[in-house]
């Protein structure tokens, strides 16, 4: 099997160890792809790349940004003719059904374009400062950071991916990547393209295996200016010890265990179903997840009937057929949610469906979970404390508006949240008092290439996408200028 390689400095290289892994089908367990292990040396041979690319070459930071934002254009448009090949890539890598890869495909696309254009309108300030020291104008200019490692999670291989390499080189940094191992098939394609594209070597480096290892030299090095991470808030809390070293820039996007609040007054058939898309879609494995449904007390029973009778009717299968439900992303990560689920019976929530791994037919061969609601669950259960990152959601009630609220903040995450009610003044005073960087009313999921992605409390720092996003990537410098050189009378006395 041919090995798929690293690529550091415009070339396509074998880890220096000569060490490799593998990728596998989460639906079949079939073997994928060799991969090449990057050793410490190798990421450290990454950052230099990336270092000499911004700070001796400089072609890329230098290019003006309307030649920048071509060539990402031009990446944009190949990832769109070859999306076919991407979404197949997430789909048989990751286990998710193929047209939610092929959505994510889209969205990689849509994001690239984005910054291509946002890169080119203008940004800094001027401000009217003419007072103290005679006629001065103050003004700013946004700058690349410098050398930016990027660390991702696989729930999204390429989307995640994109999320940071679209907004930092479009701000003309270099940058060291760092996908999850288990999921890198779609990430390797990418650099494919930046390569034919002309991204000039040194700017995107790519460096596969262990975190505990490549990512935390990248995270640690005193040669990085910043580092991106998106993953468990655990590793985000090592990543930002490392990153203390050299006080670089940190944009963490953490975990969640995000409220998903229906009160008695909302449409009852339009709340069961953005309940599923809020837990169900990508096999619950979204840092976004729905996965605290806190429903008024009166329509509990009716609403649970409705949720259990569709989530049973969930589709489960091989990924590539467009079931509604695809596979878990491992067996380890299988047998993590499982576990979770036996948990929660233990601590006497009330299963009301799935609840097991599902092997019909071909699926026996893979890592699939039926879509398991818990009913009857209590704050101090496990299963409504932890983070699950599967198609597991829990069920509590509340009569008052003040209980849903108090629930809904009742965790140290604090990446999302939804309302569901007819009574729009409701909805927006409950939105606010719910402590989380993206929120729903009578909707859950639903994400913009435009509007700021990212959490409160340990959810995360910084956001993602929009404006901001490219902000993330960029250094803001303020230039002041004297309009009368020449001496003030300051020492005169
Ligand atoms: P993870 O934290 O285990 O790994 C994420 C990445 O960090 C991987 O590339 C991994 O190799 C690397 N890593 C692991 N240990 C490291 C270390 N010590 N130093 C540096 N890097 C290290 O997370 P995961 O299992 O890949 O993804 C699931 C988690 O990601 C969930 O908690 C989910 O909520 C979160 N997530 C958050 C967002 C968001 O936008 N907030 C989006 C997607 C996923």
């Amino acid at each position: 099997m041919e090995i798929k390689k690293l690529y550091i400095d415009g070339e396509w290289v074998t880890g220096s160890e000569g060490k490799t892994f593998q990728s596998t089908n989460p639906a079949t367990g079939e073997v994928l792809a060799e991969i090449a292990e990057a050793s410490i040396e190798d990421a450290r041979r990454a950052i230099a790349a990336a270092r000499k690319s911004f700070y001796e070459t400089r072609e890329w930071r230098d290019m003006d940004s309307q030649a920048r934002g071509d060539i990402i254009l031009k990446i944009a448009d190949k990832l769109e003719e070859r999306s076919e090949e991407f979404a197949r890539l997430d789909c048989l890598d990751m286990g998710k059904p193929y047209r939610e890869a092929q959505a994510d495909v889209d969205d990689a696309v849509h994001c690239f374009r984005y910054y291509a254009s946002l890169i080119k309108t203008p940004h800094g300030g001027c401000y009217d400062v003419n007072y103290g020291f005679g006629e001065m104008h103050s003004y700013t200019v946004h700058e690349p950071v410098g050398v930016c490692a990027e660390i991702t999670p696989w729930n999204y291989p390429l989307l995640m991916g994109v999320w940071k390499l679209a907004p930092s080189i479009a701000a003309g940094n270099s940058v060291v990547f760092k996908p999850a191992s288990v999921c890198v098939l779609s990430c390797i394609k990418l650099f494919e393209i930046f390569e034919e594209c002309g991204l000039p070597k040194g700017v995107a480096n790519l460096v596969m295996g262990p975190g505990g290892t490549i990512g935390n030299e990248l995270a640690g090095s005193k040669d990085v200016d910043m580092v991106t991470f998106t993953g468990s808030t655990e590793v985000g809390q090592s990543i930002m010890r490392q990153a203390a070293v050299n006080v670089k820039k940190v944009g963490l996007e953490l975990g969640g265990k995000s409220p998903n609040v229906i009160f008695a007054d909302a449409d009852l058939d339009g709340a069961v179903e953005w309940a599923m898309i809020g837990i169900f879609l990508n096999q619950g494995e979204i840092c976004s997840a729905g996965s605290r449904i806190i429903i008024e007390e009166s329509i509990k029973d009716e609403f649970i009937k409705r949720l259990v009778k569709k989530a049973n009717a969930i589709t489960i299968g091989n990924p590539m057929d467009n079931p509604d439900m695809g596979a878990m992303v491992s067996k380890s990560h299988m047998e993590k949610v499982l576990a979770c689920i036996e948990k929660g019976k233990e601590e006497g929530a009330k299963l009301v469906c799935g609840g097991e791994r599902y092997t019909e037919g071909e699926c026996a061969k893979g890592y699939f979970i039926r879509p398991t609601v818990f009913d009857e669950c209590t704050d101090d259960m496990t299963i409504v404390k932890e983070e699950i990152f599967g198609p597991v959601v829990t069920v509590q009630t509340f009569k008052t508006e003040q209980e849903a609220i108090d629930m809904a903040n009742n965790t140290p995450y604090g990446l999302a949240g939804a309302v569901f009610t007819s009574d729009i003044s409701r909805a927006m005073h409950v939105i606010k008092e719910i402590r989380a960087g993206i929120t729903w009313i009578n909707c859950y999921n639903p994400t913009f290439n435009e509007a700021p992605w990212g959490g409160y409390k340990m959810s995360g720092i910084g956001r993602e996408l929009g404006v901001h996003g490219l902000e993330e990537y960029q250094e803001i410098k303020q230039i002041n200028i004297n309009m009368k050189p020449g001496t003030v009378g300051w020492y005169e006395h």
